[in-house]
């Protein structure tokens, strides 16, 4: 048997499923995209391997890479703690969004961008606000795509005045004057403010604001949508679930 060669990544756990016995198959977006690892014996007493069984968690991973054969997950160390995630009900939902948004649109080779989503659940189990913290992670993921939004000039003309509304689809903010030649509406100020935040680059202070309510779920529906008809996706199914647990409170 040729011995394979040990290699390390970062990234987060997004989901493991048992495999035989004792042992998991655990999917993971890192820098290289999407992968998956065999953490074998994870579920015996002793594994140093259990944090790859907590979806969420920042971890970087020394594995073996054997031609042909699967990643073998060896060693971890974890850089971001996510099981607190799973105390509280609102915060599962945010992590199942979480997870199924990433598993439809990162493949292997798609640079997912762990340090974002590791800040904002961080964030979120601080007691970071859901609604706020899932737009920022839209804003992030679409970035990571290569969907840029520019939300400081109109996208069509490039002028910085009179900015009423945006389109999705053309990539940005629409002025006054350029929106008069389409068939778009002008928007509601404050979408226009709660787009321009879920493009912000994700620091600690960005992840304390607080998106207010009605458009951030508003805004949320919108970004959604657009990444289905991009990607052609099907219907996101855990949205629903989350944008109830959203609109309770
Ligand atoms: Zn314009």
């Amino acid at each position: 048997m040729i011995k394979g060669q040990k290699e390390i990544c970062e990234g987060i756990v997004l989901g493991s499923t048992q495999y035989q016995d004792d042992s998991a198959i655990v999917s993971f977006a890192s820098q290289e995209g999407l992968l998956s690892f065999l953490a074998k014996g994870v579920y015996k007493n002793k594994s140093s391997l259990k944090a790859l069984l907590i979806s969420g968690n920042h971890l970087k991973i020394e594995y073996t890479k054997h031609q042909d054969g699967p990643l073998i997950a060896s060693s971890v160390y974890l850089l971001g703690d996510a099981s607190l995630v799973y105390t509280d009900y609102k915060m599962s939902i945010f992590m199942m969004l979480l997870n199924e948004l990433s598993v439809s649109l990162f493949r292997y080779g798609d640079s997912y961008p762990y340090l974002d989503v590791s800040a904002i659940i961080k964030s979120l189990q601080e007691g970071g606000d859901s609604l706020s913290l899932s737009l920022l992670l839209l804003g992030s993921l679409y970035k990571s795509l290569g969907l840029k939004m520019n939300c400081q000039t109109c996208v069509i003309c490039g002028k910085k005045e009179n900015l009423v509304s945006y389109s999705l689809k053309d990539g940005g903010f629409i002025c006054k004057d350029c929106l008069s030649k389409t068939d778009l509406k002008v928007k509601d100020k404050m979408d226009l403010y709660v787009l321009r935040f879920a493009f912000m680059d994700i620091s600690p202070d960005i992840l304390l604001k607080r998106a207010p309510k009605n458009s951030g779920i508003h805004v949320l529906n919108e970004l959604l949508e657009n990444l289905v008809d991009y990607f052609d996706l099907k219907p996101i199914r855990t949205y629903p679930l989350f944008l109830k647990s959203v609109s309770d409170n």
